[in-house]
């Protein structure tokens, strides 16, 4: 097991150190598959979107903030970093909470839609998403216990390396294991439920 650990952390650093084929620079995370004989190009954000927008013939514009602070509903600060990607038929946003497995929030607009109207629509929804807790602490005799604070949970399924192919269930910007999560919605027993998956830009 600890072998395993090692070697995922390993991978990871591996992965920061690598430097973009375009700038040398930036920390390559996107593989770009190129035409046949071409070798294939491994890119930074930046030289990707660069890349793609003079490919598709669009104007791109480069965030001018690449990081940013904000607080939730209960005054604890989270830190975010943004990272932004052009595509076909428009732009993808992201806000990654700088820790494993925090918040996530994403937005996808239009190609042609300003760097400032889409960083602005990404803030808002952080900001919403931020204000509101769909877990809390109930106090059981000195003893603190996750319940549901109301009957509706908006949450994110990743992967549990330690969960033998049973999923974290990610709410405010916290992990659950899958039992945990299951123990957390015992209090409604006999209650009906619905559970529907959403994209990321939802
Ligand atoms: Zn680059």
């Amino acid at each position: 097991m600890y072998n395993v650990g090692r070697l995922s952390i390993l991978k990871r650093e591996v992965r920061v150190m690598a430097g973009c084929d375009q700038c040398k620079k930036g920390n390559a995370k996107i593989h770009l598959k190129m035409d046949e004989g071409v070798p294939n190009l491994v890119l930074c954000s930046d030289c990707y979107n660069e890349v793609m927008a003079e490919e598709l013939g669009v104007s791109y514009e480069e965030l001018l903030i690449k990081s940013f602070e904000m607080e939730d509903s209960l005054g604890e600060v989270h830190q975010f970093d943004v990272d932004q990607r052009v595509f076909p038929n428009g732009t993808f946003l992201e806000a990654r909470e700088r820790k494993e497995h925090g918040y996530f929030f994403a937005i996808y607009d239009e190609i042609g839609v300003s760097a400032a109207e889409l960083l602005q629509k990404l803030m808002e929804k952080v900001k919403s998403g931020l204000s509101q807790k769909y877990i809390e602490e109930n106090d059981l005799g000195g003893v603190s216990q996750p319940v549901l604070a109301g009957d509706e949970v908006w949450g994110r399924i990743e992967y549990d390396e330690k969960g033998n192919g049973v999923p974290l269930v990610v709410v405010d910007g916290k992990p659950y294991k899958w039992s945990e999560f299951g123990k957390l919605i015992s209090a409604n027993e006999g209650f009906q439920f619905v559970l529907k998956i959403h994209e990321f830009t939802d």
